[in-house]
């Protein structure tokens, strides 16, 4: 049977990983700054979530959401303590877009409405939902999902504004990422941030924070957008939150109660599931990664923009995106063949890094002069 990919491959094997090192077959190293899409928070094979996997495993994987799973209330406990978003309750499924869909099904429920404003170059996932709220040349939306969403440029004040004045009484939702992953490492604005949070008090129109990719920790602050001061109805999470065992959920205010029977899935919750988001929770505690992910993070950005070849540096804590002028493009794929380097890319002009948050600053060394050596070379 033939495989249906939808990425571009490398014709590499990764058959071993430590830390933010991963091995090919032929027992090749290559350092991991893409963390498997943001996926990797606390470094591959960490002990204590090796540990507390095997050892949940050999007690009970899985059993069905028709019993009482302890583990939930611990990790919704964790997490409320972590986020600072005690009071919220937390609903878990399996994947970013499967939080994006019961966000913005929740929100319709709560309101009764069916308009959705979403952003320019977002990108919130591929079940039908999330997809038609994705604005990606290279994704398309099915046709019956498409009509009630809304696209306004990204940190446009005036734009938003106008939606609102214009049919602020039918806009069930506005989604967006606190910074823009896919679309380019872009950051929401804090005056436009709070511009969406007293709009939607004002019309009764529920918030949503896509926290998939900027959220648990990686900017350094939970779900990337707290330095904003300001809280949204409701925030979706996935990849980092299991360290790579599948895992996604979104956190809502208390104002959404009574909507929240209406949810359900088979796999979200499950006893290993939890076991994992409760040890990246637990490692990210210990080890004090915020503040590792602040300080590397500001390092980078800092002697990133140094570079005076490069266009541009953007991001936060450590979700970073390099602009590379048209004629340097090749690094990217230079720092993969040359210096065995995974980073990720948005758009093929800008270089993604998403390491996990517990690289040291001799990793992020080893990337400065690896990409001063790129940059010279072509
Ligand atoms: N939201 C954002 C911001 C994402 O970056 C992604 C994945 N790239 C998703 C949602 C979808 O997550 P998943 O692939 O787990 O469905």
């Amino acid at each position: 049977m033939d495989l249906f990919n939808v990425y571009p491959i490398n014709p590499i094997n990764i058959v071993r990983a430590k830390g933010s090192s991963v091995w090919d077959a032929a027992g090749t190293e290559y350092l991991d700054l893409y963390g498997g899409h943001a996926v990797i928070s606390i470094g591959h094979s960490h002990p204590h979530y090796v540990e507390a996997l095997t050892a949940q495993l050999n007690k009970i994987g899985f059993y069905s959401n028709s019993v009482e799973i302890p583990l939930q209330k611990q990790l919704a406990h964790k997490l409320g303590e972590m986020s600072g978003k005690d009071d919220y309750a937390l609903f878990l499924c399996n994947s970013g877009a499967e939080a994006n869909e019961n966000a913005l099904k929740l929100a319709s429920f709560h309101n009764g409405r069916k308009k959705i404003i979403a952003f320019t170059n977002s990108f919130h996932g591929r079940t039908s939902l999330a997809v038609a709220t994705t604005d990606n040349p290279a994704i398309v939306a099915p046709v019956n999902q498409t009509e009630n969403v809304v696209f306004l440029p990204f940190n446009d004040e005036e734009a938003l504004t106008g939606a609102f004045q214009n049919f602020g009484d039918e806009i069930a939702a506005v989604i967006i990422e606190g910074i823009q992953g896919v679309g380019g490492i872009r950051e929401a604005s804090i005056a436009f941030l709070r511009l969406i949070r007293s709009l939607c008090d004002q019309y009764g129109t529920v918030f949503i924070a896509d926290a998939v990719q900027c959220g648990y920790g990686r900017t350094g602050d939970f779900y990337s957008q707290d330095y904003a001061g300001v809280d949204a109805d409701i925030y979706s999470m996935a990849k980092g939150m299991g360290n790579g065992f599948p895992i996604g959920a979104i956190s809502i205010s208390p104002k959404f109660k009574a909507s929240f029977g209406m949810l359900g899935t088979t796999f979200g919750g499950n006893h290993l599931a939890c076991a994992a988001a409760i040890a990246v929770l637990n490692v990210i505690k210990e080890e004090d990664l915020l503040t590792n992910t602040q300080s590397v993070g500001d390092y980078l950005l800092t002697e990133l923009k140094k570079f005076d070849r490069v266009k541009e540096v953007r991001g936060r804590g450590l979700m970073i995106g390099i602009v590379l002028p048209e004629e340097l493009v090749s690094v990217k794929r230079d720092l993969l063949v040359k210096n065995r380097i995974f980073t990720g890319e948005a758009k093929p002009n800008i270089i993604r890094i998403l390491p996990a948050l517990n690289i040291t600053r001799d990793i992020a060394d080893t990337f400065l002069t690896a990409l001063d050596e790129r940059l010279k070379a072509v």
